[in-house]
């Protein structure tokens, strides 16, 4: 059996149900840093030469999904960054607590 990994509902085959992908990659604003943070900056290289590629990745580039029935995926929608406060209702099946 697959269930909602928000709140844990059962998902019976054949259900409605949301894979949720989150994409999240470093941004870059073309702007390198000045003349006088060149020695921070190969510093900054060392360290990464030192650092696990894995995690390195991670700091470039990651993707989690989650499987969330339909209420789940309402609430996400609704406050994706998680600012709603507790007491203020996000909607539909908003609330968490
Ligand atoms: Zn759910």
């Amino acid at each position: 059996m697959i269930f909602c990994q928000r709140c844990g509902a059962e998902l019976p085959p054949g259900s409605l149900k949301y894979l949720v992908t989150i994409h999240v990659t470093a941004d870059f604003d073309g702007v390198l840093p000045a003349e006088g943070d060149r020695e921070d900056l190969e510093a900054f290289m060392h360290q990464l030469d030192a650092e696990d590629p894995v995690s390195l990745e991670n700091d470039v580039y990651q993707s989690q999904g989650y499987l969330l029935c339909p209420a789940c995926k309402r609430t996400v929608l609704a406050d994706p960054l998680g600012l709603a406060r507790d007491g203020e209702d996000v909607g539909e099946g908003g609330r968490v607590h």
